[in-house]
């Protein structure tokens, strides 16, 4: 196949030929019996998910490996890691084997388990994380995500048992106690609002901890979610000592802010707005994208969190937390960071294909677009505006926070080893 007139990151337009799953040529003026046009949009190395919530097994009414992975295809992903909060828990190799084989039989995109630290998320027991990365599912990342590991001698542990494999703990940093009842970001708003506070020092405390434990054990660590100000500060030094420290930011983490739970255009206590972490401060997503654009946080993970209508529409306190956010990214770190001028579509494709495929040790996804290359190619044309309608998105869920918001951007095709998942912004 030709795909036509696409410009590598944001650079001169040439063609495209693949063959056999992978890259075979590119240059200007190929031609061949099968063409696709790319009409000038920009080419990325297929994005790479380190952190989605596929659902299945058990909560086939909020998400399934399909709908999620056609859901990624359209963010213009061709791999998502699926966080191990399903039901039952991701935390042997029997579990992570059929979310793999899922996977394999109804992926529109490669879906890599991700392994649970604990036994059923917890906290107690650790898993059979050496079962897990023998497992035909191969897994390196573990983590209890949706909780945290929030004792030290169990993450201690877990991080010396996945040098074994070259594993890494992914930490949702969530200090327990500090955040009994927390509802939202603790600060101004959250005091006029009456709602429980959900204090940065509850991710700072765990993140300062985890990073001396990675250092003293000699181990990776992965901070999910990094959403504040004085987490940036924590990760930035324990980098500069050399440790062998990642992190990432969502999404939503760069873009929004607290103050839509008071304030917003769907009126406050909005639970669309309710995630864990919580949305931070203007000065908190400062902080996030400055840190995004330094590489002291190293990738964008969506935390694609789906829920069905009934666990998100109810008042604030009893909501489910999380949002969707697979079919949305590009379009929300194009405005957060490259409409900025923080980022240029070089910096995007290292944050969201490269280096998440490198933390999650994938060895076909996340490679440079060049000849001998694996043909995972996502075409973006960033001069489209789109307002986000829900009803079209391919998730099984609707709980989007940028309904009706105008985002630039959108996700024109995805090949997933040459094979077409997204043709003309629709599945194939
Ligand atoms: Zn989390």
């Amino acid at each position: 196949m030709i795909i036509k007139n696409v410009r590598i990151l944001g650079g001169e337009p040439v063609d495209i030929r693949t063959d056999g799953g992978m890259i075979a040529e590119i240059g200007p003026g190929l031609s061949g019996p099968e063409e696709v046009d790319g009409g000038g949009a920009i080419a990325l190395p297929g994005l790479v998910d380190l952190h989605t919530h596929l659902r299945e097994p058990g909560r086939e009414d909020a998400e399934t490996v399909q709908t999620g992975t056609q859901s990624a295809a359209r963010g213009g992903y061709t791999a998502v890691h699926a966080m191990a909060n399903t039901s039952p828990v991701a935390d042997t190799a029997g579990v992570v084997e059929q979310v793999w084989r899922l996977g394999r039989e109804f992926g529109h995109c490669d879906v890599h388990p991700v392994g649970a630290v604990t036994v059923g998320l917890e906290g107690r027991q650790l898993a059979e994380l050496g079962a897990m990365a023998d497992s035909a599912a191969r897994v390196r990342v573990f983590s209890d995500d949706g909780r945290c590991v929030d004792d030290a001698v169990l993450m201690r542990r877990a991080l010396e048992y996945v040098k074994a494999f070259d594993g890494v703990v992914a930490q949702h940093a969530q200090e327990p106690r500090l955040t009994e009842g927390a509802q939202m970001n603790e600060g101004v708003v959250s005091g006029r609002l009456g709602l429980t506070g959900w204090p940065a020092v509850a991710e700072e405390a765990i993140i300062a901890r985890d990073c001396l434990l990675a250092a003293h054990v000699g181990s990776r660590l992965h901070v999910c979610h990094v959403s504040t100000a004085g987490s940036v500060e924590i990760i930035r030094w324990a980098k500069s000592k050399g440790w062998n420290i990642t992190a990432e930011v969502t999404p939503h983490h760069l873009l929004l802010t607290d103050d839509l739970v008071e304030s917003s255009p769907v009126g406050a206590y909005n639970p669309i707005y309710k995630v864990n972490p919580p949305l931070r401060t203007r000065a908190d997503v400062e902080a996030l994208r400055a840190a995004l654009a330094d590489g002291t946080i190293d990738i964008v993970a969506t935390d694609h969190a789906p829920h069905p209508v009934e666990d998100k529409e109810s008042e604030w306190s009893a909501a489910a937390m999380g949002m969707i956010g697979l079919e949305t990214a590009l379009s929300v770190v194009q405005e957060a960071m490259v409409e900025t001028g923080l980022l240029d579509w070089a910096g995007v494709a290292r944050r969201m294909s490269v280096v998440p495929a490198r933390i999650g040790r994938l060895a076909g996804q996340g490679q440079p677009l060049e000849a001998g290359a694996p043909a995972n190619i996502t075409l973006y044309d960033p001069s489209a505006r789109t307002r986000v309608d829900p009803s079209a998105f391919a998730s099984k869920s609707r709980n989007t926070p940028y309904e009706g918001m105008t985002l630039p951007g959108r996700v024109v095709a995805t090949f997933l080893r040459g094979r077409p998942t997204v043709l003309e912004g629709k599945l194939v």
